[in-house]
């Protein structure tokens, strides 16, 4: 199973709408099963990792350690990660006997497979377009068995929605960041840092939301600061308003209207803390 990009796919891909009609179908008898799961490249995004860590009861850390491998998902180096498999074994850590062991929080590739999707956006328009092609891969028996269905209601089959509503977002957020050109510039590494922990290491999003100098800058009711600390499907939407307030300067969450005083502030008074520091009687702009 594999999320290879439709240009340069090996695959056999024919392009589809929603209302289009594809022949397959994929059980538990069927003579490949598990076939497609025993070779992967699977890039996962952010609701995926959400889903998976959840379900393991592991920190964003342990998570990524445990299970991701980074990797650049394009030639600025925009940070990626996928499913680690083992280095004498591509197939996925989540495969068992029986199937998938993760199939109820099984990442967006997965639920979509034998669909792949493409979004773009045209020249002129504020809104994506969805994109379908079907991949047929010669291991798949799933094409060879006798129903059809439109791909709307295969969608529904493998609940994709809140997956693509989530994905949609962040898939937004790496388009606006590769084609920023000149008048952003060309992404720095402290950038992409940001990127990743925004995207991929949601407790350290938390534990960043909820710090002294966060709330210095940003203006949150009690209310919105209450649902951060519990709901994660609520921090992950921040996080993307994050990424595009930072990373784009959008007014995407309320700034106080002190917030650069109190951040000075706050520098000159860890600065002062450090006794060796050249700059502890300076809190200039650049300290900030
Ligand atoms: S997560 Fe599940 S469905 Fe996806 S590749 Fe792994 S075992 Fe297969
Ligand atoms: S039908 Fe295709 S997707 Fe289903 S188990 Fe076989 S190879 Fe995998």
């Amino acid at each position: 199973m594999s999320d290879s990009p439709l240009d340069d796919s090996p695959l056999q891909t024919v392009k589809l709408s929603l209302d289009d009609t594809i022949q397959f179908r994929c059980h538990k008898e069927i003579a490949c099963f598990n076939e497609c799961c025993k070779r992967i490249d699977i890039t996962l995004t952010p609701y995926d990792i959400l889903r998976l860590k959840k379900r393991f009861g592991l920190t964003s850390n342990e998570f990524l350690a445990q299970y991701t491998l980074p990797y650049e998902m394009d030639g600025d180096g925009m940070p990626g990660v996928k499913i680690k498999t083992a280095d004498d074994n591509p197939a996925c850590p989540f495969l068992s006997e029986e199937g998938c062991s993760v199939y109820e929080d099984r990442p967006t590739v997965c639920r979509y497979y034998a669909l792949g999707l493409m979004s773009m956006r045209h020249e002129n328009s504020s809104t994506d377009e969805d994109t379908y092609f079907l991949i047929k891969e010669d291991h798949c028996l799933g094409h060879n068995e006798p129903r059809t269905i439109t791909v709307r209601d295969y969608r529904k089959e493998q609940v994709v929605d809140q997956y693509d509503e989530m994905n949609r977002e962040w898939r937004q957020i790496i388009l606006k960041k590769r084609s920023a050109g000149p008048t952003i510039g060309k992404p720095t590494p402290r950038s992409f840092q940001f990127f990743f922990m925004g995207s991929y290491n949601l407790d350290g999003v938390r534990d960043f939301v909820l710090s002294d100098g966060f709330s210095d800058v940003y203006d949150l009711d009690a209310a919105t600061v209450e649902q951060l600390k519990t709901d994660e499907v609520a921090l992950l939407k921040f996080s993307f308003k994050l990424l595009k307030q930072v990373l784009f300067g959008e007014n995407t969450i309320p700034v106080k209207g002190d917030a650069m005083q109190k951040r000075v502030q706050r520098r000159r008074e860890q600065v002062k803390a450090e006794p060796d520091n050249p700059n502890k009687d300076y809190a200039g702009p650049e300290m900030v």
